[in-house]
Order: C-alpha cells, then structure tokens, then sequence
C-alpha cells in the first residue's frame, strides 16, 4: 500500500515538474551570461561586485609594486613576481604577477590590493586542467581578455523564481 502512495506521489510530483520553467542550462552549449568580473576601486575603495573567476592584468598600468603578490594569504603562494622582456615606463624593473590556478582560491584580496587598477578578476570559469603546470598562468596570458562564448543566456526572474527561455 506505502509503495503504491509513493508511486502515485513520485509520479504526481513529476507532472506538476513538467509545466515548469527549467533552470538548468544545457552546459557546455548553453552558458550562463555572467556580465562581469569582480573589481576594486582603490580611490573609493569599494569592491564592485562581479564574478570571480581568473584574473585580467592590465600591463601598462602594472607598476610590479608586488602589493597584490603580498596580500595573497594563500598558503601555497599563489602569486609569484616574474619577469618579463617588455618594457612599460611604469614599471621599471619589468615584474609582473602570475598566478598558479591549482592554488588560487578566488578570494580576490589581490585585487583589491592593488592601487593602480591594474588587476581583476573576470567572468572566465572554465579553468579544468589534467595537467597542474597549464594552470600556472604567466602574466602575458593573463593579460588576455577571455574569449565571449556562444550560446549565453541570462536568467530572468519571475514570481516562480529565476529561469530561462
Ligand atoms: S584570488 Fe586570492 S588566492 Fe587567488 S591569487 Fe588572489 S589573493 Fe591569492
Ligand atoms: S597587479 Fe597591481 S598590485 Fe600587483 S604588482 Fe601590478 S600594480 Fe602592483
């Protein structure tokens, strides 16, 4: 008798599931369009709230103060002050940050050490790896703005909460 309440409720359950809206995306094809990373103004010294995830450094305005290197708490020393063969006019010794991903925890103090607005974070997530040493990440190629992908959505919000067309 129980199994046949159970039956009836789990089925009961799955038509009334059927005429939702669905929440879920069809990722990877479909992803959610996430508008912006996370950044820090040091003259206001406000954070402006965005997505955390890999970080954008902006070279000419990186001074290599290493500020964003000593604020990270991260046990492992995520930032590491390397040297590059370029040479920017606000940065006399030619240092800039890289970052190992295998290590980095998003916590985005870094960012928010920096006095020069040169260091964010963007909306770029997709940083899997099989191989650690690719997730070390050198200052040149985190000055490379992440590709926009195909197939973003956004979420609308209605009285029965958030979902997309
Ligand atoms: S986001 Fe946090 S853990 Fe990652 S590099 Fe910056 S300070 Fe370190
Ligand atoms: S990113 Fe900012 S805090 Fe880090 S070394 Fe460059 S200027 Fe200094």
């Amino acid at each position: 008798m129980s199994l046949a309440i159970d039956l009836i409720s789990a089925i009961n359950q799955a038509i009334k599931n059927l005429f939702k809206r669905r929440i879920t995306l069809r990722y990877p094809e479909v992803n959610l369009d996430i508008e912006r990373g996370y950044s820090y103004d040091p003259k206001a010294q406000v954070g402006i709230a965005g997505y955390k995830g890999r970080h954008i450094l902006h070279l000419e305005k990186c001074t290599g103060c290493s500020l964003c290197a000593i604020a990270c708490q991260n046990i492992a020393n995520c930032i590491a002050m390397v040297k590059l063969d370029v040479s920017y006019p606000q940065n006399k010794k030619s240092i800039f940050p890289q970052i190992d991903y295998g290590n980095c925890v998003f916590c985005g103090f870094c960012v928010d050490a920096c006095p020069f607005y040169a260091l964010f974070m963007t909306n770029d997530h997709e940083l899997s790896s099989t191989d650690k040493k690719s997730l070390i990440m050198s200052p040149l190629q985190l000055s490379i703005p992440p590709v926009k992908k195909k197939g973003l959505v956004q979420l609308e919000i209605d009285d029965r909460g958030p979902y997309h067309k």
